[in-house]
This record gives structure tokens, C-alpha cells and sequence, in this order.
């Protein structure tokens, strides 16, 4: 029995060693057109920071590891470019040419590529988007004189770039379409975090839904609806769409979303065909709707599951609610569930609050400040929270995404029994008193 997996990122590798610890007289290879494997790309505005400074330390394991150590051949600068799932075979484009390749089983791991409206702006000098550890090479090297640098969408790249080049000292401005930055944040959250990011000297225009992009002396020119905006390079972060030629090809079907569509298993709905990772849609588990949710932890699991399965085995995915984090600076941003706006979307009653409370014990030093808002439905569900703050931030996240996961009402997070000590918390915690409040 041989399985084959398209694409050695987290899902795909997560994939095919589970495929090996349950089959260990299985074939299993990974085809990867990249040089990198288990690669990290979240890291990427970190190394074009500088503060990771070895490329090597984006990806956790080598080709050479999965080789030797877990038996998987792993084929990297080898891109599948067709797939035939009945004759079950891919055409797979080498340095050294073309090479056909036969196997039993499939599972497709292709992630998930930057949204660039017009694929002529890519052909613009000076203009990038963030999507391989080769992209991050890339931008360091070009970026070293440049003076201006436009970032296109405040989301969660343009955050982490706008802090990246911040801190390289370059004069940064983040043109955002939307009235707000961080969609996923309802507006208040949104407008604290933008406060944060002007005292720290970027740019921000909002409203500004960028429309073209060229060269012109030399120079990148944005253009949006209203205005014209001239840098030394431009960093394309509009938001990313699931890989799926591959997947189509091979008869897998696309859900609402436009991700793959696949069960609890991760199978494509065509035998011997799974997906996993970014290319893919999940239950939503706070809505009950299928959702694309593009990150890391769920990509590792989806990996894991879809290649016990592929290996015979029968693990479920149950879903996601949505749990994220990141960092401009010294603010910690994190979220769970859905926001208000969202919940009223969908038509929800929802009651919200939104508190400011200390990080420590009054009299502890080093205190600092987080903002907690959390919406619950009127069954008194915990639907989701925002959460920002200099400190702490992770932890109550974390709390947070355990009672949303788990259904709770708001009633019984007031009771969580969460631990206690000057150093890390008032006695009644952020929190608890969120919960208290929104009760
Ligand atoms: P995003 O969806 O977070 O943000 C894209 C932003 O671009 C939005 O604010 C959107 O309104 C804006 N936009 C879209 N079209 C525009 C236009 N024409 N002009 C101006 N603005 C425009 O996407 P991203 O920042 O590209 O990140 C990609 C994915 O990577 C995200 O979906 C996220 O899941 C993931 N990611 C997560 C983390 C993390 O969890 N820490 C970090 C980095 C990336």
C-alpha cells in the first residue's frame, strides 16, 4: 500500500507520520515544491524582522529527519501539477523534469496562497505577499534601503508586518478597505488596538480598498477608490484562499466557503481521497456552520486525523471555535468564538460587555492593563470573547476557548475556579469579572 500527500507543511506532515506510526510496512511519500518541510510561516514576519535570525529555524524538522528518522520520503522542489484519481496516478514537475507517480492512497495538504485581486500586481517590482519561507527571504533583502513601505489589509499579517518593519525602522502605512482594522474584532476592540498602532507610529488609512497597483519612476504606486499612495515597496496581505486545483482534479467537492469539503474523517467524499490544513472547510462548532478558519493547530490535527483515517483508522475532527492570538508590539491581541457582529449577523440575541481590568494584584508591581469583552446569546451560551492587553492575554484566551468549546453559560464561568496569585491576577480575575458583568 503506498499513500501519497501533496504538500509537506503542517497538515501534510502531520499526515503522513501519522500514516507511518500506524502502518509501518506502508509506503508513504510527501511531494513538496518547496525546499522546506513542516515549515513555519507564521514565523515569517519574525525573520524578516531579524529577531530569527537563521531561516533553518522556521522549519521544525528537515527533509532529511522524516527521511531517516520516520522512513517518509519526502520529495521537495517536486510540484504536483495533475492529478488522475481513478487511474490513481500525479504528474509531478521535478528540477530534473517531469516523473509520473502511482499510489494507493491520496491526501491533499496544498494550504492555502495570498488573495492578489489581479495576478499582474505579483509582476509589480517591489510588491510581495507572505506565504513561504522563500517570500520571507525575498522581502528581507529587497526591503534592507527602503524607506516607505505600504502594507495592504490590517488583518493579522498586516499587524505582525506593521510591527516587523516598525521595529526595522521604516515609516509604515497599512491602507485597510474596511471601516476598522482586525476584522475578526468587533469595532471597539478594533479601535483600541488602532490607537495602540498610531502612538507607535503607523500610518493607518481605512476606508481604503486598494484598486491597483504599478511602478511608476521607480517607485510602488497604490491606488485606492479615493486616493494614490506612493512607497518604496509594498507588502500584499488581503487575505488568503484555499489551495483547491489539485483537490478538484481529483474529484473532491468545494462547500460554501470554498474550501474543500470533507467529513469528520477528512475524507473527500471520493475513495481513497483526503484533504487537510488550510484547503479546507470545518465546522464551526460555535455556529454550526461550516467555516474557513486558516490556522496552524487545527491544520496539525486535521493532518492527524486524515491520515489515521487514510491508515485505516477511524479519529474524528470535531470542529474549531476559532481561537487566535497575536502581537503589535507590546498588546497582545487573542479571540475566541465569534464577535458581536457576527452573532447579530446571524441573527442571535446577544448581550456583551466589555471591562478593563488589571493584570495583577493592585499592590503587586508590574501591573498592567487588559480589556476583556465577551458576548453570550440569550440562552446565556458563551458564544465568544476579544481579549487585549500587556500581559496575560494567552491564558484567559485559553480558558475561554475550553468554555466556548464546551458550550458554557456565562453563569457557570463566573464559578471557574481559576488560579490565583499576586503575581498573575487580581483575585477576581479579568475574567470573572467579564463573566460577572455579562451575566
Ligand atoms: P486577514 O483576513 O486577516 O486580513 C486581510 C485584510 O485585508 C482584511 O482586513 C481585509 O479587509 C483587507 N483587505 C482586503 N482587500 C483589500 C483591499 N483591496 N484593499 C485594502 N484592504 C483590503 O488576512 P491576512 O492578514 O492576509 O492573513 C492571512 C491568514 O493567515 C488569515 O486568515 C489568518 O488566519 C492567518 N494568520 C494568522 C495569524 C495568527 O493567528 N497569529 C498570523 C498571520 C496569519
Amino acid at each position: 500500500m503506498k499513500v501519497v500527500v501533496i504538500g509537506g507543511g503542517a497538515a501534510g506532515m502531520s499526515a503522513a507520520s501519522r500514516v507511518r506510526r500506524l502502518r509501518p510496512d506502508w509506503e508513504v511519500e510527501v511531494y513538496e515544491e518547496t525546499g522546506y518541510v513542516s515549515h513555519a510561516p507564521c514565523g515569517l514576519p519574525y525573520f524578516i524582522e531579524g529577531l530569527v535570525k537563521d531561516k533553518g529555524l522556521l522549519s521544525v524538522y528537515t527533509p532529511e529527519y522524516f527521511i531517516k528518522k520516520r522512513k517518509i520520503m519526502v520529495n521537495t522542489y517536486s510540484k504536483v501539477i495533475d492529478v488522475d484519481h481513478r487511474g490513481r496516478k500525479l504528474k509531478v514537475l521535478t528540477k530534473k523534469g517531469e516523473k509520473e507517480v502511482e499510489y494507493d492512497k491520496l491526501i491533499i495538504a496544498t494550504g492555502a496562497k495570498p488573495f492578489v485581486p489581479d495576478p499582474e500586481w505579483l509582476e509589480v517590482d517591489k510588491v510581495f505577499t507572505l506565504r513561504h519561507i522563500s517570500d520571507g527571504e525575498r522581502i528581507r533583502e529587497a526591503i534592507t534601503k527602503d524607506q516607505e513601505i505600504v502594507i495592504v489589509g490590517a488583518g493579522y499579517v498586516g499587524i505582525e508586518m506593521a510591527e516587523a518593519l516598525g521595529r526595522l525602522g521604516k515609516k509604515v502605512t497599512i491602507l485597510e478597505a474596511l471601516p476598522q482594522v482586525m476584522p475578526a474584532l468587533d469595532p471597539e476592540v478594533a479601535n483600541d488596538v488602532e490607537d495602540f498602532m498610531k502612538k507607535r507610529g503607523i500610518r493607518i488609512r481605512k476606508g481604503e480598498k486598494v484598486k491597483a497597483v504599478k511602478n511608476v519612476d521607480g517607485k510602488v504606486v497604490l491606488e485606492t477608490e479615493k486616493n494614490e499612495y506612493k512607497a518604496d515597496s509594498a507588502i500584499i496581505a488581503m487575505g488568503v484562499r484555499p489551495d483547491v486545483d489539485l483537490a478538484l482534479k481529483a474529484g473532491a467537492k468545494l462547500g460554501e466557503t470554498g474550501g474543500i469539503k470533507v467529513n469528520e474523517h477528512m475524507w473527500a467524499g471520493v475513495e481513497g481521497l483526503y484533504a487537510a490544513g488550510d484547503n479546507i472547510e470545518v465546522l464551526n462548532l460555535v455556529t454550526g456552520k461550516p467555516s474557513f478558519i486558516p490556522l496552524a493547530p487545527p491544520a496539525n490535527k486535521e493532518g492527524y486525523v486524515a491520515g489515521d483515517n487514510a491508515a485505516g483508522g477511524r479519529a474524528v475532527f470535531p470542529g474549531v471555535v476559532g481561537s487566535a492570538i497575536t502581537k503589535f508590539y507590546s498588546l497582545e491581541i487573542g479571540m475566541v468564538g465569534i464577535n458581536e457582529k457576527l452573532a447579530k449577523g446571524l441573527g442571535l440575541k446577544v448581550k456583551s460587555s466589555y471591562i478593563k481590568h488589571p493584570t495583577r494584584a493592585h499592590y503587586y508591581p508590574g501591573g498592567k492593563w487588559m480589556k476583556v469583552k465577551l458576548v453570550v446569546e440569550e440562552s446565556r451560551r458563551i458564544l465568544g470573547g476579544q481579549i487585549i492587553g500587556l500581559e496575560g492575554v494567552w491564558g484567559r484566551v485559553a480558558a475561554l476557548a475550553v468554555a466556548v468549546q464546551n458550550r458554557m453559560k456565562v453563569d457557570d464561568l463566573f464559578y471557574v475556579d481559576l488560579p490565583y496569585a499576586p503575581p498573575y491576577s487580581p483575585v477576581w480575575d479579568a475574567l470573572i469579572v467579564a463573566a460577572r458583568v455579562t451575566k
